[in-house]
């Protein structure tokens, strides 16, 4: 009898686990033919300074819209791209709409607002990164000082030689390079020291519980108190209440990034969040009327 149960059992598991891998080969399929269609397409969330009044920057993220299944969190193709290769083709696309994207929304602000773009493991160890990237700039337009990279802590510790020049190629051009979800993977500050990087970006997770857990208000001081000693500029993510914000700014946090200030929106969004209002024509009318 246990014998029979135990077959059945092995047996279930086995059709679960193809179903999912048949899953993850259509998933990836899927992003193979949406890949130069509107079915992929890039958001901005925007980044505040502390106080939660000025626009400093945004971040590109990328979305899909698949035909049958609708929005699928990048968090599932993503990491699907990584492991097929897609993930250059894709990122090459985000970076290139991203550019073009910040080119525009510049043209009418007032002070320059830089872009933000993720890039993945893979991307950051491909030796045609240099030239997508360029390609993208002058593609847009865009000058390179809007531009910053995103990279995560554990790929450059488990490639730090490799990944080290491409990333002084990368700041020998203008562009900013920050480090994303800062505290979830095994690095110490120490490490940042050898990295040239100008801005560090404290994960979600740990902005979720202040003020309250004590554990994560310690963390955020130190990450903090320490990036600001090798002076580096400290973004939280996921900040969505106002007393995280008065947290935060508390302990001498630089930016936020969260629903708090906007969620991901359009690249026309963007636009209305940063466009000179003294060139809008509503308050152009004023002084003509005035003249008249
Ligand atoms: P990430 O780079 O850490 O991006 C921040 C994520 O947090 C985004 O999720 C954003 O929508 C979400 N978020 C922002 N503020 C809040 C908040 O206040 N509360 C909550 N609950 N969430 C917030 P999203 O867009 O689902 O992206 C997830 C991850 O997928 C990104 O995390 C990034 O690692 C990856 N990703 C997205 N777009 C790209 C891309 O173009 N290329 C690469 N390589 N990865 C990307
Ligand atoms: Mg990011
Ligand atoms: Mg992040
Ligand atoms: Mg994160």
């Amino acid at each position: 009898h246990a014998k029979r149960h135990g077959r059945n059992a092995i047996q279930y598991f086995d059709d679960g686990i193809n179903r999912e891998a048949q899953q993850r080969l259509q998933l990836n399929e899927g992003l193979r033919r949406a890949l130069g269609s509107d079915e992929l397409f890039v958001e901005y969330q925007p980044r505040y300074d502390i106080s939660g009044l000025k626009v400093l920057g945004a971040e590109a993220l990328v979305r899909w819209r698949h035909p049958e299944q609708g929005l699928v969190s990048p968090m599932t193709f993503i990491p699907l791209a990584e492991e097929s290769g897609l993930i250059l083709e894709l990122g090459g696309q985000v970076l290139r709409q991203a550019c073009v994207a910040a080119q525009q929304w510049n043209r009418d602000s007032l002070t320059p607002v830089p872009v933000s773009v993720n890039l993945s493991p893979r991307q950051l160890r491909d030796p045609d990164l240099i030239g997508a990237v360029c390609d993208a700039l002058q593609h847009s337009g865009l000058p390179p000082e809007l531009l910053e990279l995103e990279i995560t802590e554990t790929v450059v510790i488990e490639d730090i030689n490799r990944v080290l020049g491409t990333l002084h190629e990368l700041r020998d051009m203008g562009i900013s390079i920050s480090v994303d979800d800062f505290g979830t993977g095994y690095s110490s500050l120490i490490y940042l020291k050898k990295l040239p990087v100008d801005t560090v970006k404290i994960d979600r997770s740990f902005v979720n519980d202040v003020p309250g857990s004590t554990d994560d208000e310690y963390l955020i001081e130190a990450i903090i108190s320490m990036a600001h000693s090798l002076r580096l500029r400290v973004v939280a993510e996921g900040v969505e209440t106002e007393e995280q914000r008065a947290f935060l700014q508390r302990l001498g946090c630089d930016e936020l990034q969260g629903y708090l200030l906007g969620r991901p929106g359009s690249a026309e969004t963007m636009i209305g969040l940063t466009r000179d209002r003294s060139r809008d024509g509503a308050s152009r009318k004023l002084p003509r009327l005035l003249g008249e």
